[in-house]
């Protein structure tokens, strides 16, 4: 999209330890100078790492998220982390609505919401997931799906600075599959016009990435489609080399 710096996100979901901690180094490492002019970027490790890699990214470009939060600020709700602690830790970003979470956990779009807008009272940027299921994509029913994930799942108050939106196809995440470059195109261009419809100037600013199945060698065809603004990279994102290859692709 013009005048809008890509993003290129890793999820890191449950792996990594500090052992693993170098790859964040070597990533930090990678696009300070050329590739930080071009590109943003962001890891989300496990909850367990966000203060050492948080530490490890001080003074470099790149950028630590968190991969869930809960709604609540405190209070009993064992296990689970508030975005104020997410912020405490150095991170600026959180992933919400992931599907690995909306299946694991049956987060659904009102949830989502209360969890964005909590993100968002501490200055957070969410992440926000959105993606059809295989079967939804069979049935002809992605937009609608889109549609409704959309305006269950993204709160009132999202600007361009606050809010991403990542299009992940359910059936593409950790499948090596991935949508036709039409079928990229055309999801992103309907969410493209949702965003508009709702927010505004503010919509046509906000980054659309794309996330499934991201590879080095798929990566600057898929960035290269209107209206993705980046990825959301899963496997490919647990080394430095491939990831750095992604970020590359611009
Ligand atoms: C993800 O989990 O957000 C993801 C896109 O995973 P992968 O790249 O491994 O498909």
């Amino acid at each position: 999209t013009p005048g809008v710096k890509p993003l290129v996100a890793g999820n890191w979901k449950m792996n990594g330890d500090r052992n693993a901690l170098h790859e964040i180094t070597a990533i930090a490492n990678g696009i300070d100078g050329a590739l930080d002019e071009k590109i943003d970027a962001i890891i989300c490790p496990p909850a367990t790492l966000l203060y050492l890699a948080a530490g490890s990214v001080l003074d470099t470009p790149l950028s630590i998220g968190a991969q869930d939060c809960h709604q609540s600020a405190s209070g009993a709700h064992t296990g689970d982390i508030a975005a104020t602690m997410i912020k405490e830790t150095g991170a600026t970003h959180v992933i919400v609505g992931h599907s690995e979470r909306r299946t694991d956990h049956h987060e659904d779009d009102a949830l989502v919401r209360v969890k964005a807008i909590a993100a968002h009272e501490q200055g957070l940027v969410s992440i926000i997931c959105i993606g059809e299921t295989k079967d939804e994509r069979e049935a002809g029913e992605t937009l609608t799906i889109l549609g409704a994930q959309l305006a269950g799942s993204l709160p009132e108050n999202c600007t361009e600075f606050n809010t991403v939106v990542a299009y992940e196809p359910v059936w593409a995440i950790g499948t090596g599959l991935t949508p036709s470059i039409d079928d990229v195109a055309e999801a992103h261009a309907f969410i493209r016009s949702r965003l508009e419809d709702r927010f505004g100037e503010a919509g046509s600013k906000m980054r659309l990435l794309y996330g499934g199945s991201v590879k080095p060698g798929n990566a600057s065809e898929l960035m290269a489609v209107v209206n993705v603004d980046g990825a959301l990279v899963g496997g490919a994102s647990l080394k430095s080399a491939d990831f750095l290859a992604i970020c590359e692709a611009y």
